[in-house]
């Protein structure tokens, strides 16, 4: 578990030099929106992923909750993705790997289906991994969501993911750390460092994972107990840090 520490330094702006760049996207490289479809990619994002991607040689990958399929509809550049936190890999050829859908899902879906119906101002998220009670449009609904999330979950087997003002019920066997630690086998990245950027609680195991690999961890938002080693303040500092370290690389 993380621990209170000290607060986190802003990261040196030459610690993508010999590494592997992964990146979250919601709340990292992008705002956070009312609704997950409501999230907006802009020119400069696009153009900076790209310039990334060229001058780390590919060492790249979006690394996000999200299914991948979504990732690429958003960044349709050629980016190696990780979806569903860690359970789905994605090639930049455009293979996708996915691990089996669980079963109860379809029942999990109905379930939160029924709750959202009487609560308005959430809504489900039905996932290839995973289904999702998002509250941010009713917070006050957090307590509710939380239980049938932690129930089904329970009841299923499944892993229970809170993240920003919503609740998954997801796969389990895996987390966004085990997909560092999988992506960072490849022969090729051997001497390189793994630098993983995120916001969420989700992220935490990529930041504790890229630690062990000899990288690092960047906390987007505001200071709290991490793993990360660096924080940046918000989703535009994150933008602009990386442009920075984007022209350090030329
Ligand atoms: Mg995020």
């Amino acid at each position: 578990m993380p621990t209170p520490t000290q607060p986190l330094p802003s990261p040196p702006t030459n610690l993508l030099r010999d590494s592997v760049l992964f990146l979250d996207f919601d709340g990292t490289l992008v705002e956070l929106a009312p609704t997950p479809d409501a999230v907006r990619v802009d020119d400069r994002l696009v153009r900076l992923l790209s310039l990334l991607s060229q001058r780390l040689d590919g060492r790249i990958a979006i690394v996000s909750g999200r299914p991948v399929a979504a990732i690429r509809e958003f960044l349709p550049i050629g980016l190696a993705a990780v979806g569903s936190h860690g359970m789905e890999f994605g090639a930049p050829d455009g293979a996708i790997e996915v691990s089996a859908r669980p079963e109860a899902l379809a029942e999990i879906v109905a379930a939160m289906e029924d709750l959202s119906t009487r609560t308005p101002g959430t809504m489900v998220e039905d996932k290839p991994l995973g289904a999702v009670l998002h509250y941010r449009l009713a917070p006050e609904a957090e307590a509710a969501c939380m239980e049938l999330a932690r129930t089904l979950a329970d009841e299923h087997g499944l892993h229970l993911q809170p993240g920003k003002m919503m609740v998954e019920v997801r796969a389990p066997g895996g987390d966004k750390g085990s997909a560092i630690e999988r992506l960072m086998r490849e022969p090729e990245l051997r001497d390189a460092r793994p630098i993983f950027m995120g916001d969420d609680l989700t992220d935490e195991p990529g930041f504790a994972a890229a630690a062990r690999l000899g990288g690092a961890g960047i906390l987007v938002g505001a200071e709290r107990p991490s793993s990360a080693r660096y924080r940046l303040a918000s989703v535009q500092d994150t933008l602009s840090w990386l442009e920075a370290a984007a022209a350090e690389l030329a």
